[in-house]
């Protein structure tokens, strides 16, 4: 009898490892169980948001992929219990799934503080259901609050300011991208926003919100009193590992995988935001909650459940963000406190490059307002290549004496 694959999870991971298992074995019997409706893209919310996609956009594709490859989908089950000793899996409809091998590829969740998470106007925008009601009130609503100023609470503030409203963002540090901006950029980055008109608050936390019906009024530590039409949670994400508890697969901050990304369960592998896999060149593992990553990783977890060995080479964590014309990207270990550090600025166009280096390699960038030179810094970084002395002198020239290297010939490094 074929082996049964069961894959939790349709996400960027889930879908590309059911595509590789399907390459290399095209008549496996395929189960994919996702708690959404819809096996979507989550990188597309912000452009539903917009109304620059459809609803139907956001999922049709997969859907079809899915259903083309003859997997056997089953929307709306949210797993809430592993029994990896007898390989079967429990569902919240009380169903329960057994599986030959399973992929656990369920992703992040948005942390959203308990006593606010009922509220209506205040939203983490994390699912369709979110952005749907959220949609549903944005034509009344002019001002939003946007609370965080990471990654996703950029993302949301530019989708946005894209369609005209008018944005507070409340961050707790002191400065905005605390996650991939050294204090330089961010402060440009932070006047950029500001030019944009985006009103700041920084160095401040909320304490409390208060929904009346149809506003909310945030207060904060300093006293401030932050009121809007609604309200956008950002404040960060964390691996969706609480049912694997008590299922005897290791777990610490994420699920931990060897470079095949199995578990410390034969059968049993994980992909994505939800993996603590091997970080790239350096002991210890690391978790990349990113859409490249989570492909990746769906490839090398599909290859070797499938039954073809194949190795994972170790992240690279990236992430890069836009706000109307502005562009911040961050790379590798960008904040290093022992690394060198070199820099290089233009305020009058925006533009910073700063790296990170240690015994001549580069482990870590940022950038602001230069992404034609993202794909050049991952390959930097991601090779490992010691760098000349003199390329270090004016950083801002890397570009062309990178290219001129002929680098990438043999680079072991993909991404
Ligand atoms: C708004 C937004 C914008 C983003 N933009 C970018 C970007 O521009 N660039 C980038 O690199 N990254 C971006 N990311 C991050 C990127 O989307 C994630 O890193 C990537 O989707 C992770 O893939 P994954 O397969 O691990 O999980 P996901 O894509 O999140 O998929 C999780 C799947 O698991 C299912 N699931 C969850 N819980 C359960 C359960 N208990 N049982 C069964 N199924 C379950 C879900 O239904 C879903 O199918 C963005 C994220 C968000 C939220």
């Amino acid at each position: 009898m074929a082996e049964k694959y069961l894959i939790l999870g349709t996400g960027a991971s889930g879908l590309s490892a059911v595509r590789t298992i399907k390459k290399i074995k095209p008549s496996s019997d395929i189960y994919a169980a996702f708690s959404d409706d819809h096996p979507y893209s989550r990188m597309l919310i912000p452009y539903y948001l917009t109304s620059e996609i459809t609803g139907e956009k956001l999922y049709d594709r997969n859907e079809k992929f899915l259903n083309d490859l003859g997997v056997k989908l089953l929307p709306g089950r949210k797993a809430t219990k592993l029994f990896a000793d007898t390989k079967r899996v429990e569902f919240d409809n009380g169903e329960i799934i057994g599986y030959d091998k399973l992929l656990i590829a369920t992703g992040s969740v948005p942390v959203v503080p308990e006593r606010w998470s009922s509220f209506e106007r205040v939203v983490s925008l994390w699912d369709y259901h979110d952005v749907e009601r959220f949609k549903g009130r944005l034509g009344s609503a002019d001002e939003i609050v946007i609370i965080g100023s990471g990654f996703i609470g950029m993302i949301f503030a530019n989708a946005l300011y894209k369609i005209g409203k008018k944005i507070t963002i409340i961050e707790k540090l002191d400065t905005v991208l605390p996650k991939m901006l050294p204090e330089t950029a961010a402060l440009m980055f932070r006047e950029q926003l500001m030019n944009n008109g985006v009103t700041l608050v920084t160095g401040d936390a909320i304490t409390e919100i208060d929904e009346k019906s149809d506003k909310i009024t945030i207060s904060t530590e300093n006293g401030k009193e932050i009121t809007g039409d609604m309200a956008v949670i950002a404040v960060g994400i964390k691996p969706n590992i609480d049912f694997l508890k008590s299922s005897g697969i290791t777990i610490k901050d994420a699920i931990i995988v060897d470079k095949q990304l199995k578990t410390n369960d034969e059968s049993i592998y994980a992909a994505g935001d939800i993996a603590e896999c091997p970080a790239l060149r350096e002991n210890g593992n690391a978790i990349y909650p990113t859409w490249p990553a989570a492909v990746e990783h769906g490839e090398v977890a599909g290859s070797n459940m499938a039954g073809e060995k194949r190795d994972y080479l170790g992240g690279l964590l990236y992430n890069s963000v836009t706000f109307g014309t502005i562009s911040a990207a961050s790379f590798g270990r960008w904040n290093d406190t022992d690394a060198e550090i070199v820099r290089w600025k233009d305020p009058a166009k925006g533009r910073f490059i700063q790296f990170c280096i240690k015994n001549d390699i580069i482990i870590g960038a940022s950038l602001l307002g230069d992404n034609d030179r993202i794909g050049i810094i991952k390959g930097l970084i991601g090779q490992g290549k010691k760098i000349a002395g003199d390329f270090l002198k004016n950083p801002s020239a890397f570009a062309n004496e990178f290219l001129l290297s002929n680098y990438f010939a043999g680079n072991a490094y993909k991404g």
